[in-house]
């Protein structure tokens, strides 16, 4: 019995100071609890960002997102961290601008200068080497073919490819389309690269920011949303261009033709300015996100997303 009233009056004593440890303190621990679940909510966000889709719409520039007329551009900026006035490489060419982006170096460093490909004479490696070397995946879509040799043979888990030529760029975005979001929802790959080719055809055969240029951009940002809406909130999604454009041409320092839109997405972002990044700083932020070190020869700065 009187180890019983000792129990009793311990856990009365306790019962004491808890309540007081709460009226004396309650404020500052309230502050203290409210920090602490907001810092688990950004915690949650970075955690739950494992998977990346990187789309690239050839030859878009960043001025045809307004003027094209399709409602996700708006959407889609309000819940980026992105700039307008991000820049490419010289020369603003497919493949050089292609290989840059996936080894965070300039074309003089890369050495691919032209949409011929040509071995490396200093190989350095790309995103899919460097993600391959950290036990993730990667695949590819893409409807022009020049763009096999982003990833060295044993770097990919899957790749599909459309040829636009056969298929037509505008029927070849949405074949690939098609076949992506299935493919995403499996969740086999940690890195999808989505090509979307058309834009560019249509620079060359109309003229930049002409009608069916604006057309064919509206259009990939319907595949652009298709694909969003069915993701879950693993991923993170970069949209970006290789170059722009003027006239039925590009590959010159122009800043019609160096000017490139660069975003990433998620649902939970909130807008925001990345003033000057430029194309090499993608595959490092990329990386970073999904806790990857950068290799030691890119050139890139990882951006604050
Ligand atoms: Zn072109």
């Amino acid at each position: 019995m009187y180890m019983v009233e000792m129990a009793s009056q311990i856990i009365w004593r306790k019962r004491e100071n808890v309540l007081s440890y709460f009226s004396k303190g309650f404020l500052l621990r309230a502050a203290v609890v409210s920090v602490l679940l907001i810092h688990s909510n950004l915690l949650k966000r970075k955690n739950g960002m494992k998977k990346v889709v990187l789309i690239l719409v050839d030859g878009m520039r960043p001025d045809s997102l307004a003027l094209c007329g399709n409602p996700f551009v708006k959407e889609m900026e309000a819940h980026s961290a992105y700039t307008l006035k991000g820049q490419t490489v010289m020369p603003s060419v497919t493949l050089p601008c292609h290989m840059s982006l996936f080894h965070s170096v300039t074309p003089q460093r890369h050495g691919i200068l032209t949409n011929t490909y040509v071995p490396q004479v200093r190989p350095i490696r790309g995103i899919c080497e460097v993600m391959k070397a950290a036990g993730k995946k990667s695949a590819l879509f893409y409807n022009w073919e020049e763009l096999k040799d982003l990833a060295r043979p044993g770097s990919l888990c899957y790749a599909n490819f459309a040829a636009g030529h056969d298929y037509g760029y505008e029927e070849a975005n949405k074949i690939l389309t098609a076949n992506v979001i299935p493919f995403l929802k499996t969740g086999i790959a940690d890195f999808t690269f989505l090509y979307l080719g058309w834009t560019d055809e249509a620079g060359h055969a109309k003229g930049w920011m002409g009608e069916e240029y604006l057309r064919s951009v509206d259009e990939s940002f319907k595949c652009i949303e298709a694909v969003c809406r069915s993701l879950s909130d693993d991923y993170l999604v970069v949209l970006t261009a290789d170059h722009g454009g003027h006239e039925r041409s590009h590959g010159t320092d122009k800043p019609e033709d160096m000017t490139i839109p660069i975003l990433f997405y998620h649902p939970s972002f909130s807008s925001k300015d990345l003033g000057d990044a430029a194309i090499i700083d993608i595959a490092p932020t990329i990386t970073s996100v999904m806790g990857v070190a950068a290799d030691g020869d890119w050139e890139g700065k990882a951006l604050e997303i």
